[in-house]
């Protein structure tokens, strides 16, 4: 599916309280060798009437830790989750292929993002995130959360020992494919049976249908891109 309008957003999400959003290529990449490119950044969010001195990123590094902020830190290191109490901050999360999640409580208003590539799938990163929000007192089942752009599995061939990875941690059915010696596996798939096995309502789960690969014209992929056209694109949460 091709994203139509510059506006990309989680409806859904949106309508429980939020703002949300995800940047295009138009805006031009938002974080380059972990610098944030910061009039890219500023365009994108006076788009939705965002401060940017209110965002925060990450210095993404596939792992599985979880960080608290409360202030507008500008880059958290080392960490591939956030998540806070704050509303007033933007949280934010670069990607081009990996997944991009947000979380939200409507109730507690707590906002999170993660960056879950493979690794940070194998590891448990949206696992330890729920665990973040039930230390605050919020179950699985009064969260909503977003799963924005990734490569899809039309475009994700890995090694057979990637599957394996997988398929020996994880028992969920249909998460790869195999085509003719070739196998892709499902990241979203694989993100949505997590938060499911772990409690989170399908109904309050929202997935964008976009694979990074197939549109690269709109968003950024590290598959797709070469190095002269690579970046990364943001995907962020705000309480409004
Ligand atoms: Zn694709």
């Amino acid at each position: 599916m091709q994203a139509k309008s510059d506006i990309v957003t989680f409806k859904k999400i949106n309508r429980m309280g939020c703002l949300t959003g995800v940047s295009t290529r138009k805006f031009g990449s938002i974080k380059s060798k972990g610098e944030i490119l910061q009039s890219n950044l500023n365009r994108f969010l006076k788009t939705y009437s965002l401060d940017p001195v209110k965002a925060v990123f990450m210095n993404q590094v596939h792992g599985k830790k979880v960080v608290y902020v409360s202030n507008n830190k500008k880059i958290v290191l080392k960490t591939d989750g956030i998540f806070t109490n704050k509303k007033n901050l933007i949280l934010c999360v670069v990607t081009a292929d990996c997944m991009p999640l947000i979380f939200y409580s409507p109730t507690k208003k707590i906002t999170g993002v993660v960056h879950a590539g493979y690794k940070g799938l194998l590891e448990g990163i949206i696992q330890e995130m729920l665990l973040k929000f039930k230390s605050h007192h919020i179950e699985a089942e009064d969260i909503c959360v977003g799963i924005g752009p990734c490569i899809g599995d039309c475009c994700y061939d890995v090694p057979k020992e990637r599957v394996n990875a997988f398929t020996g941690k994880y028992s969920y059915p249909n998460i790869y494919q195999d085509k003719g010696g070739k196998y892709f596996l499902d990241l979203k798939k694989i993100g949505l049976s997590i938060l499911l096995e772990n409690g989170v309502k399908k109904k309050n789960i929202e997935v964008l249908p976009f694979c990074t690969r197939c549109n690269v014209s709109n968003f950024y992929s590290y598959r797709a891109d070469n190095k002269q056209t690579f970046g990364e694109f943001v995907t962020f949460i705000a309480v409004k």
